[in-house]
């Protein structure tokens, strides 16, 4: 017997019709004798859908209140699903985050999770109930609604898998595993039966959205086996294990994945004075505003003064050209601000990167042979990103992928 935490996401229950089949999934479980927690997305559509009703009212929605309208998605869904398992004939219950009691700190639409009390649902497993809770939501230590941000009933499943030391984490989503890049986007792409836990942290954090990166985090922090399948198969097979050992890889690529963000938006500050304190006074006030910066690039200067270039997150663009315009520029005596929002990021990411060279050059190579320009680079001990024109984003990934042997040998 083991305990398994199986989290489904929303198209997996987009309809009464698939909640009933992962109820008939989670029943063959319970036949082989197998206690069962669940953790569920909203129903497909409903996250986006309930934003939009809130924006209607308010056009920056108070997070609180936000928080109080978007869980209500995964709530119908607990419902719902403990309604199906109980048609199978199972015993079983539904917990919101709060009846959990999923604590989190109190940062609104980006809430962490601190800890679960899982007393009630080990009482419950041990009183052979199938527990189905509500994922993406929890409770502050003053009793207010959270949310852990988009994506975040992965982390939900594997904070769960954590906090009761679950045999395995299963991740049951619209695609059979871990691709070597998003199998939308590129045909032929191919299924990993493993990849490294290292690499699934930047390919998350770099813009792959089959995990939300706070899940992946969670699985290395508390060694969750955690596995990524799909709930359309009706036998999934083995899916895409992650693991925590490099050297058990059949498949030994260099490069593992190709990972990608539409969402960049590039800013540059011209004519900057080079010296001490600079960085902090142009990224000082951007921080103050809470948004996040990713690359950033500072020219070797030349006749005392120099460019300074970063990245943000799209929807923070207009509200960073302003900051820079208004509070920075002047500030700073720098010569212009410009920016650019139809930007894109494309990371090529694999350990083998470690006792391999020239991966870059055979990156930029690629790039150069379609026409393709690159505007900023960065790079880790695992993987090179670089920013480019957001129009020619696909044909890169395709060209890319081609280039480093992933795609598939039939396709
Ligand atoms: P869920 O609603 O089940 O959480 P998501 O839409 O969040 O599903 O994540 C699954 C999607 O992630 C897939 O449909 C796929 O388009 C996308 N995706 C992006 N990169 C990858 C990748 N490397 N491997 C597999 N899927 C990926
Ligand atoms: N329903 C939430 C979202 O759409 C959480 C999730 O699906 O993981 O982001
Ligand atoms: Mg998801």
């Amino acid at each position: 017997m083991a305990l398994i935490v199986q989290k489904y996401g929303g198209t997996s229950v987009g309809s009464p019709e698939r909640i009933k089949n992962v109820a008939r999934r989670v029943a063959k479980f319970k036949a082989q004798g197998h206690q069962v927690v669940v953790a569920v997305s909203a129903m497909s559509g409903e996250t986006n859908r309930l934003i939009a009703l809130a924006k209607e009212i308010q056009a920056q929605p108070d997070p609180r209140e936000l928080d109080v309208v978007v869980s209500t998605g995964e709530q119908v869904t607990i419902g719902l699903l403990a309604m199906a398992l109980q048609a199978e004939g199972l015993k079983a219950k539904s917990y919101t985050g709060d009846q959990v009691k999923i604590l989190t700190d109190s940062a609104h639409t980006k809430a962490r999770i601190l800890s679960i009390d899982e007393q009630n649902i080990r009482t419950d497993l041990a009183n052979d109930y199938v527990v189905v809770v509500a994922g993406f939501q929890g409770v502050d230590e003053h009793g207010n609604i959270t949310t852990l941000g988009r994506g975040g009933s992965d982390t939900t499943g594997v904070a769960l898998a954590a906090a009761l030391n679950a045999d395995e984490c299963q991740i049951y989503t619209d695609v059979d595993g871990v691709y070597t890049t998003d199998p939308r986007v590129v045909p032929e792409a191919r299924r990993l039966k493993s990849i490294t836990f290292e690499e699934m942290l930047e390919m998350a954090s770099l813009g792959s959205k089959v995990l939300q990166i706070r899940s992946v985090e969670f699985a290395g922090k508390y060694k969750v086996k955690l596995r990524v399948l799909s709930s359309f198969l009706e036998e999934p097979g083995e899916g895409t294990l992650i693991t925590f050992e490099e050297n058990n890889k059949m498949e030994q690529a260099i490069i593992s994945g190709i990972a990608f963000n539409r969402d960049e938006a590039k800013i540059t500050v011209l004519g900057v004075p080079d010296k001490p304190g600079i960085a902090y006074q142009i990224l000082g006030p951007v921080a103050d505003a809470n948004i996040d910066v990713d690359m950033i690039i500072q020219n070797v200067g030349t006749d005392g003064s120099t460019d300074f270039s970063f990245t943000v997150n799209r929807t923070d663009f207009a509200k960073t050209m302003d900051i820079l315009k208004n509070q920075v520029q002047g500030h700073i005596g720098a010569r212009a601000v410009v920016g650019d929002s139809k930007t894109a990021k494309v990371s090529v990411v694999g350990v083998g990167m470690r006792s391999h060279v020239g991966i870059a050059s055979q990156m930029f190579r690629t790039l150069a042979e379609e026409g393709i320009n690159i505007q900023m680079i960065s790079t880790s001990e695992i993987k090179i990103s670089v920013v480019i024109d957001e129009k020619y984003l696909e044909l890169a990934v395709r060209v890319l992928h081609k280039a480093f042997d992933l795609d598939q040998e039939d396709a």
